[in-house]
């Protein structure tokens, strides 16, 4: 894939599959131009009618700074609902999962965001017991406006499609829902490091071999220059975020745990409940493999886990703030 993929303008990338009728209405050369900041009304207008001579009281005149943005779990849910509930199952190469990958992209462009899309060859085989057809499959990329070639950054990742039993609500719904979050606050505060979003393709098993799975991030990876890797300072992939009190964070066990330590602390410094854990089983494991610094953030087990059951309902509001609250306090989110 080309090297210079981030630099493609929405408008090209999206011309390749779009064809529904709530097609994206991305405008490649907006950049940033949401106000984050939209400026409190002044009252410092000079009183109209009869003259005065007072001078205008100086408390009312001083502009209240608006709150910084924050986590909204219930646009998280609506994620989810859209996702799960009215998408629906959502396999790597089936039509639902284009229909959310339109969705998808259409949302970080709304943001703002100048999105590229990378299409994925996928083989057929057998996803968790059912047989599944080649096709392709899509990962959906938005950085932030500052992203400059050879700059630290970070990546920050969630898949978007699931096995073909199960409409994917905490698999990975949840984990979508948090991305579009991080990236709206995104768009208004700049992080401390410039981030890639991106909502991965194909990342659920078509086989049994460590090659039959994680597709999109393993093509992500491949496609990287030299100096995109170096520039690399974290990756961290979202994949089952909604369940439980405790937020699992995960290593692949081959690069030092830097990124999982890192993310541990700043839960320490929060007071949010998160566990180290080792794991390979998500798209940060590409990354791994390739010598890139990477970790996992949820994985926590629940009953309804690639079935038919894995409904909007399962994920939690309260999990889903937690970690959308530690992953934006842990990209600087403007503060730190
Ligand atoms: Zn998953």
């Amino acid at each position: 894939m080309n090297p210079g993929r981030w630099a493609l303008a929405a408008v090209v990338a999206l011309g390749v599959v779009g064809c529904s009728e709530d097609e994206p209405t991305a405008e490649p050369d907006t950049g940033r131009s949401a106000s984050p900041t939209a400026s409190p009304e002044s009252s410092s207008a000079p009183p109209s009618g009869p003259v005065q001579t007072r001078e205008p009281v100086e408390t009312e005149t001083t502009p209240v700074a608006p709150d910084p943005p924050r986590f909204d779990k219930d646009a998280a849910l609506r994620t989810i609902r859209r996702l799960a509930g009215r998408i629906g199952p959502r396999e790597a190469a089936s039509p639902e999962f284009e229909r959310a990958a339109e969705w998808v992209t259409d949302r970080f462009a709304r943001l703002g965001y100048d999105v590229d899309r990378e299409r994925i060859r996928v083989p057929a085989g057998v996803s968790w017991g059912i047989p599944v057809d080649a096709g392709h499959t899509w990962n959906i990329i938005a950085p932030t406006a500052d992203l400059q070639p050879g700059d630290p950054y970070r990546i920050v990742g969630a898949h978007l499609d699931t096995v073909p039993q199960a409409p994917g609500a905490e698999d990975n719904a949840s984990g979508i829902s948090v991305l579009l979050e991080l990236a709206r606050l995104a768009a208004a505060t700049p992080p401390r490091l410039p981030v890639v979003f991106v909502a991965f393709g194909g990342e659920e098993p078509r086989g049994d071999g460590d090659d039959d799975h994680h597709f999109g991030s393993s093509a992500y990876v491949e496609a990287m220059s030299g100096r995109q890797r170096r520039s690399l300072d974290a990756m961290v992939s979202m994949d089952r975020v909604g369940v439980g009190a405790v937020v699992p964070v995960c290593s692949g066990g081959l690069e030092p745990p830097t990124v999982r330590r890192s993310l541990l602390r700043t839960a320490g410094r929060l007071d949010i409940p998160a566990e180290p854990c080792a794991n390979q089983a998500s798209d940060h494991w590409s990354f791994d493999k390739a010598g890139l610094p990477a970790a996992r953030v949820g994985g926590t087990s629940y009953a309804e886990y690639h079935s038919a059951a894995d409904r909007p309902g399962v994920p939690q509001p309260r999990q889903l703030a937690r970690v959308g609250r530690l992953m934006w306090e842990w990209l600087g989110g403007g503060r730190s």
